[in-house]
């Protein structure tokens, strides 16, 4: 048949290549890239997959199977975004299958593995067909099913269909949304009931109550609670509570007699900022223009601000004046977990709504985002992790990256191996959108952009409302130590330092550096410690979890009470966390209220959250955790930052470790005296004289800066060169090897120098599968197209070896 109709989809797969399939005379009118069909893939299996191109010519030889049937009646991804992905895939090397799914939300690559349930909050109101009814019949007496189980219930066809309608309602849901579902953060109000909410019946009340004190009690506090002329003011419980001593039964008893009503609100109120207007102080209204001005004739400028000098500000102002322009901002963060503060401030500054997206959202929230999106030409703010900048804008005018130097905006496990922060730049460059990168530390890379002029730039060397930087200093454990006077982990100055602000009712923030300082268990007696089995590393020793764990796959073991070796009891925990700083910490201020921010404590939804409202609102006095506490965080009562150990930041095999060392530190000093007094930070070391700490101390970015450049100068190090880096996976270790080895002999071919490895990276096997790497320095200046053409061939030929195609070759281009 010469007229079949042939397209070509991208599959959710992470295969190379286009798949290509048969479109029926009757759906050719269906098909139009962007929208998504459904295709058989393999055996017994479909995929929702995105049409990329029409009318292609198919392969020969090939057996080509039909699609089932188009999902959408508008495309879903758009132009632009294709070409995002294409470009993706270009210069990360990437295949498209991989790229869609870190593009696409759950919820829209339903398969026939996806199982399903109902959405516990949906209300019968919406008008269903009967496929969609005979869905959600089924569903009502199961917990989930698969949508290959549900498929029997008529033809394939009709229930995928209403399967999908009922996502895009909300009435169903993706099963394991169930369980990361994150709700909005609320805080229980009391509020009086209208009945009692005028003189006479309050007086009534009042009267009634006059045999039980504490309730009247109660109910006066409440009152003394509210503004002049207002009876029903929401009146946070806490703070009847921890605040003024009220019992909780008492408010329960009133809310019983039906006094009080307990309401839940959103938490917005008691934030930080004035609501409304703001007004930028003279330097940073000029930094604003020099920014504007560079806009003129440059799509992205650097704001180098210093910690606390008012950066969210100076966004704020570029996004009214963006929305004024009816354009799209996209405002890019680098942990999702900052984004509750942050959307706080922002959404008040700019007095608009806000969509969030990431990755904690639930899939139907971010369906809803997604589809709202599509075809807007609106003047939305999105704020979102790396992958938001997936959306489909379509109106894209600013995008703001802060924090651009933070590793997390670059994709590390997965392909893609994406950064966030360099992939806007593209696509702003190509709708013509604007760039701003923030930082109070700004990556090398880009300080060398702004410096040479290929980037605007503008700085605020000075904190908001002269406010002072924090005093930094160090204080050398080499000595603590030979003089006796650590009290476990801290030094007689930490401890000093820490009463006195407590004493001044000024709060703490403890960083303790895990990486490198897990504690994990050892034999005195035999020195066996506990590894994992199935990655070259120690198992960290969790005593909450009473459970060694490791961080890499997540095996995990029983907390021996023998040592398996040796049957010794004599086993210790060597190393501290964040963990045995708490502990510690119990025992040197037993009055103080301690909190922890890590991975542990943060793993439930909401709990990072918690955690910071908490310290927020000063219930919290001492706060310890790991670099989650580094993050532009803003606190305003905050005193002290101690670093329990700076020593090994910087001993990483990494080249940018020192320019890390001197962020992360940076960073950590400026959550101190943010408002209203200058704060102090004191930095345990065995290194006093270590450079990076001087220019810590004496806040010299541009000395770090430079003593940097020197340095990649000399090594060829970005952004003197590209750097792509290739992984070989394989259970068998000398298959790895033997495929690393011949792929690095394919590259010298072309590459004469720059070709480095292969090696063992520090951590030689993980997740059972034994590793080799192998580095490429290449020239800024040659042709990426070429390199890659190159590269591709030499991937190729390795991958077909017959001795070791089974070795998974992952490439990562800007491997830092
Ligand atoms: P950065 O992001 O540069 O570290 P922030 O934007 O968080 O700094 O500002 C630090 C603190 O100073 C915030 O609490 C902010 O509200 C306050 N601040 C900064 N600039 C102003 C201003 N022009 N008016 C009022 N408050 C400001
Ligand atoms: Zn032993
Ligand atoms: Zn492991």
């Amino acid at each position: 048949m010469s007229d079949a109709f042939y397209i070509q989809v991208i599959l959710p797969l992470a295969l190379r290549g286009a798949f290509t399939y048969r479109v029926h005379n009757e759906q050719v009118e269906e098909v139009a890239i962007g929208k998504r069909v459904v295709v058989p893939f393999g055996k017994r299996r479909y995929y929702a997959a995105i049409i990329y191109k029409l009318n292609v010519q198919p392969p020969r030889g090939a057996s080509i199977k039909d699609i089932s049937y188009v999902l959408d009646d508008v495309p879903v991804v758009t132009d632009i975004q294709l070409r995002f992905w294409e470009w993706i895939g270009f210069y990360y090397m990437s295949g498209m299958g991989a790229i869609m799914n870190a593009a696409l939300p759950n919820a829209m690559k339903i398969s026939s593995q996806t199982t399903v349930s109902l959405n516990p909050e949906f209300e019968e109101y919406e008008e269903f067909t009967d496929d969609e009814r005979m869905v959600i019949a089924q569903l009502q007496s199961r917990d989930s099913m698969g949508v290959n189980q549900l498929e029997g219930l008529g033809t394939k066809r009709a229930i995928q269909r209403a399967v999908n309608q009922l996502l895009k309602k909300g009435v169903i849901l993706i099963t394991e949304e169930l369980k990361a579902e994150v709700k909005p953060q609320t805080i229980e109000h009391i509020v009086l009931a209208r009945d009692f909410a005028s003189d006479e019946t309050l007086a009534g009340l009042l009267e009634d109550l006059g045999n039980a004190p504490k309730q009247f009690e109660c109910v006066m506090r409440y009152l003394g609670l509210q503004e002049s002329g207002s009876m029903t003011l929401p009146i946070k419980k806490k703070q009847l509570t921890e605040g003024l001593g009220v019992s909780t039964s008492s408010i329960t008893a009133l809310i019983k007699k039906n006094v009080f009503e307990s309401i839940q609100l959103l938490r917005y109120e008691g934030l930080n900022d004035d609501p409304g207007s703001f007004h930028l102080n003279d330097i940073q209204r000029a930094g604003l223009q020099k920014i504007k001005d560079s806009f003129q004739n440059k799509s992205v400028a650097l704001l180098h601000g210093v910690t606390g000098s008012g950066k969210t500000l100076v966004y704020a102002q570029l996004i009214k004046e963006n929305i004024e322009a009816g354009k799209q901002t996209l405002f890019l963060v680098p942990e999702i977990a900052l984004t509750t503060q942050l959307v706080q401030r922002v959404k008040k500054l700019i007095g608009a709504e806000i969509l969030v997206y990431h990755s904690r959202f639930s899939n139907k929230e971010r369906l809803t985002t997604w589809l709202r999106l599509v075809d807007s030409l609106g003047s939305e703010v999105v704020i979102g992790a790396r992958s938001s900048l997936f959306l489909p804008l379509n109106n894209l005018g600013l995008v703001i990256v802060d924090e651009e130097h933070e590793g997390s905006y670059k994709q590390h496990e997965v392909d893609p191996h994406y950064n966030a922060r360099d992939a806007a730049i593209w696509l702003a460059k190509e709708v013509g959108a604007k760039v701003l990168l923030g930082s109070a530390t700004p990556s090398v890379e880009t300080y060398f952009n702004a410096k040479r002029g290929k980037f605007g730039f503008a700085e605020i060397q000075k904190r908001f409302d002269d406010i002072q930087m924090p005093l930094i200093r160090l204080v050398d454990m080499t000595k603590s130590k030979k003089a006796d006077m650590m009290k476990a982990s801290f030094s007689a100055e930490l401890i000093e330092a820490m009463k006195a602000n407590l004493a001044r009712r000024k709060q703490i923030i403890l960083f303790q550096n895990r990486r490198g300082f897990a504690p994990f268990m050892i034999c005195e007696a035999c020195g066996w410690s506990a590894e994992c089995t199935n990655c070259d590393v120690n198992l960290t020793y969790h005593k909450f979890f009473e459970k060694m764990l490791c961080h890499y796959c997540g095996y995990s073991l029983k907390l021996p009470r023998h040592c398996p070796n040796c049957s010794s009891a004599k086993l210790s925990v060597r190393g501290f966390g964040t963990e045995k700083l708490e502990d510690e910490l119990e025992i040197l201020f037993p009055n103080a209220r301690i909190a922890r921010m890590d991975l542990d404590t943060t793993r439930k939804k909401n709990a990072f959250q918690n955690i910071i409202t908490a310290f927020d609102e000063q219930l919290v006095d001492i706060l310890v955790g790991t670099q989650m506490v580094t993050k532009g965080l803003d606190f305003h009562n905050v005193g002290l930052v101690g670093v329990m150990n700076a020593d090994g930041l910087w001993n990483r095999p990494d080249f940018r470790a020192f320019e890390r060392s001197y962020q992360l530190l940076t960073q950590v000093a400026g959550r101190a005296g943010r408002k209203n007094a200058r704060g102090e930070v004191l930095i345990q070391t065995f290194k006093m004289d270590h450079q990076v700490l001087q220019f810590v101390i004496n806040n010299s970015y541009l000395a770090m800066y430079e003593h940097q450049m020197a340095e990649r100068q000399q090594f060829a190090y970005p952004p003197f060169a590209r750097m792509i880096r290739f992984q070989f996976a394989h259970p068998d270790a000398k298959m790895t090897r033997d495929a690393a080895e011949f792929f690095a002999g394919e590259v010298r071919n072309y590459f004469k120098s720059g070709v480095l490895g292969p090696e063992e990276p520090s951590i030689p096997r993980i997740r059972g599968k034994y590793l080799r790497h192998l580095f490429l320095k290449i020239d800024p200046l040659s042709s990426m197209k070429e390199v890659r053409k190159l590269l591709w061939m030499c991937v190729d030929k390795a991958e077909g070896h017959p001795d070791h195609r089974k070795v998974r070759i992952q490439i990562d281009v800007d491997p830092y």
